[in-house]
């Protein structure tokens, strides 16, 4: 494929996508059945596994144009500009890749949460341990802005950040009209000696939970602990 075949290419994607979503976030999400969601998500996602698919190709091609470049500028037959822009390229497609794979990660989280709307409510205090998910109804008063002594926490035990996927609302919930803006995600396994620490910690603290296995919806990356109440009121839509 041609440089201007793959732009033509990822033209057509991102206009597919707009032409799916845009309808799809004017209407009103209150009252819609939780299926209708992740169909909507299901939607979205593979739009952008065929954009992500459009720009590595793009990529193939702006390699190959970059390697050309700097082997006719080493023969001193083009000047080292044209070898610059030729990164540039390069680079910018890189970067727009790493974030359709962003947005990929964040729809996975979101639709496992909407999913886990049918779960009925836990009682005050209760417990739950599932073949799908690990929630806690504690009573502890949670805020987003309260995450840095569980961020403390798990950097004292294990030496690393506390790997933060959402910290509030992102794109995805707003696409799903889910209020996330109290809650913070943390791409953690709950089976994980990590996952379980951080279940531990959050319990003894009466933090609420809910843990997914990442078994609903098929999706293996939606694995992931949700602290604060469960995203489940629908915020007004924008
Ligand atoms: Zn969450």
């Amino acid at each position: 494929m041609s440089s201007a075949a793959a732009y033509f290419c990822i033209a057509a994607v991102i206009t597919a996508i707009f032409a799916t979503v845009i309808p799809a976030q004017a209407a009103d999400p209150r009252g819609r059945a939780s299926t209708e969601i992740a169909e909507r998500m299901k939607t979205s996602r593979e739009g952008y596994e065929r954009l992500l698919a459009a720009y590595e190709e793009q990529l193939k091609i702006q390699i190959a144009e970059y390697a050309r470049r700097k082997k006719l500028y080493q023969d001193g037959e083009l000047a080292e500009v044209y070898v610059r822009m030729a990164v540039r390229d390069v680079v910018r497609t890189r970067t727009n890749i790493t974030e359709i794979q962003r947005w990929i990660l964040e729809d996975d989280l979101a639709l496992t949460e909407a999913v886990a709307r049918t779960a009925p409510p836990l009682g005050k205090g209760g417990y739950e341990d599932s073949a799908l998910l690990v929630r806690y109804n504690g009573q502890t008063a949670w805020s987003v802005s309260d995450a840095g002594k569980i961020e403390s926490f798990f950097l004292a035990r294990f030496g690393r950040a506390l790997p933060v996927s959402a910290r509030g609302q992102t794109a995805a919930h707003d696409r799903m009209g889910f209020d996330h803006h109290n809650a913070m995600d943390v791409a953690l396994y709950p089976d994980s000696e990590e996952g379980r620490a951080v279940m531990q910690y959050l319990k003894q603290s009466g933090i609420p939970f809910i843990a997914f296995r990442g078994k609903i919806a098929g999706s293996a990356t939606g694995a992931h602990i949700h602290i604060g109440k469960p995203s489940l009121r629908l915020a007004s839509p924008r």
